[in-house]
Parts: C-alpha cells; sequence; structure tokens
C-alpha cells in the first residue's frame, strides 16, 4: 500500500482517488466526507437511508414512504401567515421601492410568528415542524412571495438550524429570541475565490489576547460572496479558518455594524457590505462583505467544524429549496392556464391543443414530484432516518423541474412570459440559481452516488483497489509515474504492462475481498430470482401495492424493482472502469440521474395513494413522464455510446484547453465579476 493510502479513515472512494493520482481531488472529497459524517451523526441518524435500502436490500415496508397527513392546527396557522402576506401584497405594500421585500411584508406576517417558524417556543418561537414549514414556503413561493419564501426558509435552515443543533444554551438564549422578533441571520460561506470548494475556505480568524476576543480577516478575493440576507446591522453566521494556515474551519455569528467603515487611526477594523449584484432572488439583498481585523467576542464562536454546520443545515434546506420548487411550479400551472384557457392559438383556444396540455401536465407533475420528494424527505427525517442520498435527489429533482416547468410556461405563454412584470420573469433567475446554490445539482448528484454505494464499496471493492495501490508504486515504495499507473485490470494492461498486469490478477484471486464480492453476486443473484414471481405476476396480486390506486401501482412495482437492479448496474460499472471510475462523471450523473427518476417515480406514486382524485391523475402522468426519462437513461447497455461521447469530448477539450478552438478564438471574453488574484482577465 502506499503510504497516502494507510489511513483507514478514509473511505473507498477517496482512496481510489489517490491511488489513481487525483491527490487534490482526494483530500477535499476526504474533508468533504468526514463533515458529512459528523453532521448525520449530530442529526441523530440512526438507519440506513430509504435509498441505500431500496437498492441494497433490505427492501423498506412500503407504509415508510406514505405520507402522514399534517396538523389541522397547522393548516389554520398557515392560512393566517397567507392571508396576511397577500393582503400586504394587495394593497401595495410587499416591496419597497428598489423592489425588494418590504418592512410593512415582514413585519405584516411575523404577527404569526414566521421568522421564528421552527424555532422552539423557549426561545420565542412558534415551534412547528420543517414539515409544516415546508408546506408555508410551499404556499408562499406559489402566491407570488418567492422571495419571502427565500428568506424565511435561509433565516430557519442555515440560519437559526445550525444555532439550535450546535449553538451552546447562551448562544441560543442570545440569538433566536432575535432570529424569532425578525431580525435576519445569513450563513457566509462562498468567497470571491471559493465556489464549490467549500474546503478551500481562505477566510481567517486570530485570536485578539489583548481584547479577548476573535479578529476576522475576510479581505480582497476572500471577502464573503452572494451572502442572502447579509445587511447592515444584521446577523451572521460566517465559516472562517482557526489561523491563517490552520485546516480547520470554524463558524461564527456576530452582528454587522451599522455602516461600511474603514481601518485608520481611529478605527481598529474595517468593514463593507455591498450588493453583490446577482440577478438571482432580486427581492432579496445579497452582498459582498469585507472584514478587516474585524472584532467578534470570543463567547461567539460555535464549537463546531464550520463544514459540518453547513451540511447539517443544507439537510433542511435542500428540502426547504424543494418546497419553494413545488410553489414556483404551482405558479407556472396557474399562469400557464389562465392564458392558455383565453387565448386564441392556431384553430381554437390554447388550452384544446395537446402540446400546450401536455406543458401543463409536466408542471403539474414537476411541482408534484417536488412537493412529494421534499414530503418524504422531511418525514423520514422525523423518524431520524438517515437521509443520505435522499436529499441530494430532492433537491437536484425539484431543481430540475423547476427549468423544465420554467421553459413549458415559458411555450405555453408565448411572449408574454418575458414581460418584465410576468411572475414567471419575477422567478426566472430565481429558477436558475436553485440548480446552483445549496450544492450545484450535478455535484450533488455524484456525492449522492457515492454516498449511497459508499456502504457496499467499503465492504467488497477493497481487495480491487489495495492490489491496484500495491501495483501502483515502485521498489522503493514510491507512487509510479501517470503514464505507468495501471487504472484498471483487463486486456489493455495485460497488453501494455505484462508482469505487473499478472502479479495484479494472481494477488486478486488470492485476496479475500474478491470471494466474499463473488459470495455477495451469488447470494444476490439467487435472492432476484426467488423474487422473480413478484416482478411477472400481476401487480393487483401484490400486498404491498393493495393501498395504491391501481392507476399507480405498476409504476411502484417497476421504481421498486428497477431501483434494485441498480446494484447490478453500479457493480457493472465497477468492473469496467475500476480506478478509472474516480474521472468517469458522466456515465455516474446518467446512474444518479436514473436513481434520481426512479427515487421521484415512488415518491410521486405514494404521494398519490393519499391524495385527491384530481393529482391522483397528475400522479399518475408524472410517473410515466418519468418512466419515459428512465428509459432514456440506460447505463451498462450504453456504455460503448458513452465511451465513445468521452473520447469525441477529451478531443474536443483537448482544443479549448491548448486554446485552438477556432469558434472562440476570435472572440474577447467579458471581465469576470468579482476577479479573484490569480484571474487573468
Ligand atoms: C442567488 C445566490 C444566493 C447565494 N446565497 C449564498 C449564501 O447565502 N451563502 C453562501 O455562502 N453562498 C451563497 N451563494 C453562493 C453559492 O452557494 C455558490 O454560487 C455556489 O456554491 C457555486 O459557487 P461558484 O458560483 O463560485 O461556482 P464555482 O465554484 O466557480 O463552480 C463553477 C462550476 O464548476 C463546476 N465544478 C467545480 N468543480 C467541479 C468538479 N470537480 N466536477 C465537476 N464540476 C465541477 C461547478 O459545479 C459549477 O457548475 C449564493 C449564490 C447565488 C447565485
Amino acid at each position: 500500500m502506499t503510504k497516502q493510502s494507510e489511513d483507514s479513515q478514509d473511505s473507498i472512494s477517496v482512496r481510489a482517488l489517490r491511488s489513481s493520482g487525483n491527490l487534490k481531488y482526494a483530500e477535499e472529497l476526504a474533508a468533504i466526507e468526514s463533515a458529512e459524517k459528523a453532521a448525520d451523526k449530530q442529526g441523530g441518524k440512526r438507519s440506513t437511508s430509504l435509498v441505500q435500502r431500496l437498492i441494497y436490500g433490505p427492501q423498506p415496508d412500503s407504509y415508510e414512504m406514505r405520507p402522514t397527513p399534517s396538523d389541522p392546527k397547522s393548516r389554520i396557522h398557515k392560512e393566517q401567515i397567507i392571508d396576511a402576506a397577500k393582503d400586504c401584497l394587495s394593497r401595495g405594500q410587499a416591496f419597497t421601492a428598489d423592489g425588494k421585500l418590504s418592512s410593512e411584508l415582514r413585519s405584516a406576517v411575523n404577527e404569526y410568528n414566521v421568522y421564528g417558524y421552527t424555532i422552539p417556543q423557549e426561545f420565542g418561537g412558534a415551534g412547528s415542524s420543517y414539515r409544516e414549514l415546508a408546506e408555508l414556503e410551499e404556499d408562499i413561493a406559489a402566491n407570488g412571495l418567492g422571495g419571502l419564501a427565500v428568506e424565511i426558509s435561509g433565516q430557519l435552515t442555515i440560519g437559526a438550524g445550525g444555532l439550535i443543533a450546535y449553538g451552546s444554551d447562551e448562544q441560543k438564549s442570545l440569538f433566536l429570541p432575535l432570529l424569532a422578533e425578525g431580525q435576519l441571520m445569513a450563513f457566509a460561506l462562498t468567497e470571491v475565490k471559493v465556489g464549490v470548494n467549500a474546503k478551500k475556505v481562505s477566510t481567517y480568524v486570530e485570536f485578539d489576547e489583548a481584547n479577548d476576543c476573535w479578529r476576522l480577516f475576510a479581505t480582497g478575493d476572500s471577502n464573503k460572496l452572494y451572502i442572502t440576507s447579509a445587511k447592515h446591522g444584521g446577523l451572521i453566521a460566517v465559516v472562517a479558518r482557526l489561523g491563517q494556515d490552520s485546516r480547520k474551519l470554524g463558524l461564527f455569528i456576530t452582528q454587522l455594524p451599522e455602516n461600511d467603515s474603514q481601518k485608520g487611526l481611529d478605527n481598529d477594523f474595517g468593514f463593507s457590505c455591498q450588493p453583490s449584484g446577482t440577478e438571482a432572488f432580486q427581492t432579496n439583498i445579497n452582498s459582498r462583505l469585507s472584514f478587516d481585523n474585524f472584532p467578534i467576542p470570543e463567547s461567539n464562536r460555535i464549537d463546531a467544524d464550520g463544514l459540518e454546520v453547513l451540511f447539517y443545515s443544507l439537510a433542511m434546506g435542500r428540502c426547504m429549496l424543494s418546497a419553494m420548487s413545488a410553489g414556483f411550479q404551482r405558479l407556472y400551472a396557474s399562469e400557464a392556464v389562465n392564458y392558455a384557457k383565453h387565448r386564441d392559438g392556431v384553430g381554437g383556444r390554447v388550452i384544446n391543443h395537446e402540446l400546450p396540455q401536455l406543458s401543463i401536465g409536466q408542471i403539474l407533475g414537476g411541482a408534484l414530484q417536488s412537493r412529494s420528494l421534499c414530503h418524504l424527505s422531511l418525514q423520514q427525517n422525523e423518524q431520524h432516518i438517515n437521509l443520505s442520498g435522499l436529499r441530494d435527489i430532492t433537491k437536484s429533482a425539484a431543481a430540475g423541474s423547476l427549468l423544465e416547468s420554467l421553459s413549458c410556461a415559458e411555450r405555453v405563454i408565448g411572449g408574454r412570459s418575458l414581460n418584465q412584470d410576468s411572475p414567471v420573469s419575477a422567478t426566472r433567475a430565481t429558477a436558475h440559481a436553485f440548480s446552483i446554490v445549496e450544492g450545484e445539482n450535478d455535484l450533488i448528484i455524484l456525492g449522492m452516488v457515492r454516498e449511497i454505494t459508499s456502504n457496499f464499496v467499503n465492504t467488497y471493492m477493497t481487495g480491487i483497489l489495495t492490489v491496484l495501490d500495491e501495483i501502483n508504486v515502485d521498489s522503493q515504495g514510491n507512487p509510479v509515474s501517470d503514464d505507468k499507473r495501471i487504472l484498471s485490470l483487463g486486456l489493455k494492461s495485460l497488453f501494455k504492462f505484462p508482469g505487473r498486469s499478472l502479479r495484479a490478477i494472481l494477488k486478486l484471486l488470492i485476496s479475500k475481498s474478491l470471494w466474499a464480492l463473488l459470495a455477495w453476486m451469488l447470494k444476490h443473484a439467487i435472492l432476484d430470482i426467488l423474487a422473480l414471481p413478484k416482478r411477472i405476476l400481476p401487480v393487483s396480486w401484490r400486498p404491498r401495492y393493495a393501498k395504491l390506486p391501481p392507476a399507480l401501482k405498476a409504476y411502484a412495482r417497476y421504481a421498486e424493482s428497477r431501483l434494485q437492479d441498480q446494484k447490478w448496474t453500479y457493480l457493472g460499472l465497477n468492473i469496467f472502469y475500476q480506478l478509472r471510475l474516480t474521472r468517469a462523471q458522466i456515465p455516474l450523473l446518467i446512474f444518479g440521474k436514473r436513481i434520481e427518476f426512479l427515487m421521484s417515480m415512488l415518491a410521486v406514486v405514494y404521494a398519490g395513494s393519499v391524495a385527491t382524485e384530481d393529482i391522483q391523475a397528475v400522479a399518475a402522468l408524472q410517473a410515466e413522464l418519468l418512466k419515459q426519462k428512465v428509459k432514456t437513461k440506460r447505463v451498462l447497455r450504453s456504455l460503448p455510446a458513452i465511451e465513445k461521447l468521452r473520447r469525441r469530448l477529451q478531443r474536443v477539450s483537448g482544443f479549448v484547453k491548448s486554446d485552438d478552438c477556432s469558434m472562440i478564438n476570435d472572440i474577447e471574453p467579458h471581465t469576470i465579476p468579482h476577479a479573484w488574484s490569480d484571474l487573468k482577465n
């Protein structure tokens, strides 16, 4: 084994990245995985995640996926809030002259404790559950107040959520009542030079012994960027390194000054809070923040890793984003139906033609899918079941369907969907932002695949990795150069490096892990053969689906059996790619998307099973649309085509990276906003 791979704490994915020579990626992934694991522990999550059980077994009971009804009392509370918000909107008082959420709107809804909705009552909050919050968020977004939904979601997930879970008693008593009163709380991770690679945060603190406080430094390209709800006088949680060169990340809560200030003779710190200039979340506050020697009281440090708190809070943040997506899509559907019913197209009203009907059906289906996944995740969370995989699928599916619905709404409504005052225009940039914030969609799907396959990989794939590790070092134990590295054992490697490949194959044959893998394959092959009648017999005979409406039963069986098949698909991917899988993002994304579609289908079907007839019809339509999407995402059968695509792509990327692409070479790129130091603009 190489020196680097001796760390037993690291997952096989991290070790595989190291073995394939991807050291930087391995280091960042190790940090992210350990923060994610710690966050799950903090949440008291016990059982194996639902997605993992649906793929690797044991199969969950179907009641686990059936939504339970919400408390009627919370519905009344929600309606009061929505009425107050709509009233403010109808009086023209919801927004300021420059289009931001108004203080009138905030006060009107906070009569009903919205800003403290999920904060425990002992701290002045309403003590509602996240499921109740999701229902509220969806309705606020559906009623044209998406900005308010975004603000409340941030306040109660990445704001209060982390504080409730990780704050000390004093910190909770100090800050939570302020939040419940309506003081905004932002969460600052992103920096000018740090985006998705969160572990690279460069903002840092130093302890100032003389003044018994922390000093925060986030100057130049370490400025915090795109921070939602960060404003003068507001509260903020800032992720910062515990010392300029420290590897540890801390989290600090502080109140921002009422004004910008420069460090000088009579002021020992500098601070500025400026608009970030983003088009998304346009009715919200979104800022770029600079801190220079900024004092933070010693007691304001949250005693936890900043990244861990972020991952903990993100689980609920992602659910709320899905609830808002459901709301936005209901808004689009309502606008599209209204337009199509009144507008004459070629040959009569637009609503009477099949293609606009399909667009409207897709929007409604997307809304139901976002809502169902959100509620399923929150129900699992309430039962302390690990959300690995499900929280990512929920967010990715909701943000993805929102973008599809946006385009469907544009198709039905036509030119007017682009009018400045159209609700579709008002949410366009935000709909796009939903795929980027709280984890970029494709990256979280890759993370989801890693998480849900980790048990299998860590148990059964160690053999091949250890063998590849061992043959990729020279006689002195140093890693061989890239051109000599064997990333997969097969005919190619046998031909190119016969000695080392044969040695590896022999070692593999005597490795326990290979035989454990073969035993696993045999066991699951037998189990799948025994389960075959369940797939063939008429679905109406299966007691498992007895409580589902007839139109939905077959979709539930389809989704469950295809999810079970994914364990073979992933095994196939591992055998085909071996260490090369660490770089094969395209097949992994296709695989992840397939799981996302199947999980969405299950969520929609079970949500439909307890819904009214009209929603059951939407559920059946969406399940069919998802089934057709699943069929376009075949993984193993498409491997030759995927490999051809990857080869073609590598060639194009080669030209692009070496500035030899004549299609763009004569075009001067625009200056990148918020430049960082090593950027050659
Ligand atoms: C409206 C809005 C509100 C926001 N609010 C907040 C907030 O309140 N607090 C906060 O901290 N941040 C906030 N953000 C920041 C947001 O979280 C970041 O924009 C996001 O993390 C992406 O970072 P980036 O924009 O710098 O993209 P980059 O990090 O520059 O990434 C660019 C692209 O590269 C891709 N990429 C990078 N590495 C890989 C890889 N290994 N494989 C494949 N693809 C890769 C990414 O997926 C992405 O698509 C907000 C952003 C917006 C737009």
